[in-house]
């Protein structure tokens, strides 16, 4: 008797303690195509949402190449986000491709894309997908309130129950990207016009270079960040040395050596660190989307203001 007083003790127990647990919904399995998309959607979908970004912090997203399980993540995945403009149509196919009719929401939607004008100087010759539209349009903050919008009405359409919650965090995080978007204003006044001109390893800063007012040279185009040609190369040194660039920034994705090489030949300083594509890991200074627009920020207005070469 007192045994099984005992086991409908120990019954009630576990009931008590396992049905909280299972009777909260499991959080949206969300997979992002890459990691500035995966910190937006953290940030809209908190804990409501568990994110799995393919092209991880510090990686390169054009030319990926999805894995098997890559593959197997868009299978199981509530959503999927892809940014669009030609930046990740292998997102889209993986999404097709994986049995799933799964909605594939383009965060870029509603943004209203800057051409590619093919104003860089590289070669088109290794059958890499070269898009008619920019796709780099985080770099201009007040798009990002459309990436943000798209993201939460996914979210709420795939979770209807978090729907206030997504709304009420796309709101926060609005007003964070509008103080964002302020700042980078004020700050980029204060930098003459004559040193508002730059150079990028590949051209990733239409968009900012477009809504900030900053000229941005790059070695390579919006698709690619290694095939600047050696003509492309010896063209962009002599416009350097012509319009007097004052200063060369390397950038997290790509390699750094041709930028390095360009900056000694054409006479430019060579900048900080900038990121384009990608976020840093979590000790990086640019962990999250603000933090990298912030940390871009202070290495542009430090490297275009920085002593006389
Ligand atoms: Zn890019």
């Amino acid at each position: 008797m007192n045994r099984l007083v005992a086991l409908v003790a120990l019954a009630l127990a576990v009931l008590l303690t396992t049905t909280p647990a299972t009777a909260r919904a499991a959080p949206l399995e969300v997979v992002a195509s890459f990691s500035i998309l995966g910190d937006l959607v953290r940030e809209v979908g908190t804990d409501r949402v568990r994110v799995t970004t393919l092209v991880g912090p510090d990686e390169d997203a054009h030319g990926f190449q999805p894995r098997p399980s890559d593959a197997r993540l868009a299978r199981e995945a509530d959503l999927i986000v892809a940014n669009g403009l030609g930046f990740d149509p292998w997102m889209e196919r993986l999404a097709r491709s994986s049995g799933h009719p799964r909605a594939v929401v383009v965060a870029s939607e509603g943004v209203t894309p800057l051409k590619d004008t093919g104003d860089h100087r590289h070669s088109h010759g290794h059958g890499h997908n070269h898009g008619a539209f920019d796709p780099h349009a985080w770099q201009d903050v007040a798009n990002v309130r459309h990436y943000v919008a798209n993201i939460a009405a996914a979210l709420a359409a795939a979770d209807p129950d978090g729907a206030t919650h997504y709304r009420e965090n796309a709101n926060r995080y609005g007003r964070e990207l509008d103080a964002l978007d302020a700042d980078i204003q004020t700050r980029l006044a204060a930098v003459p016009d004559a040193s508002r001109k730059i150079v990028t390893a590949h051209d990733a800063f239409g968009y900012f270079g477009h809504t900030y007012g900053v000229r941005f040279l790059a070695a390579a185009g919006v698709s690619n960040h290694s095939e600047a040609s050696a003509a492309g190369v010896a063209r962009l040194v002599r416009q350097l040395r012509r319009e007097a660039v004052p200063v060369v920034f390397i950038e997290n994705v790509g390699d750094p050596r041709l930028i390095d090489r360009i900056a000694r030949e054409g006479g430019a300083r060579l900048g900080g660190k900038l990121y384009s594509d990608a976020l840093s890991g979590p000790d990086g200074p640019a962990p999250t989307y603000l933090k990298m627009m912030r940390h871009n920020l202070e290495v542009l207005v430090e490297g275009m203001t920085g002593a006389d070469r």
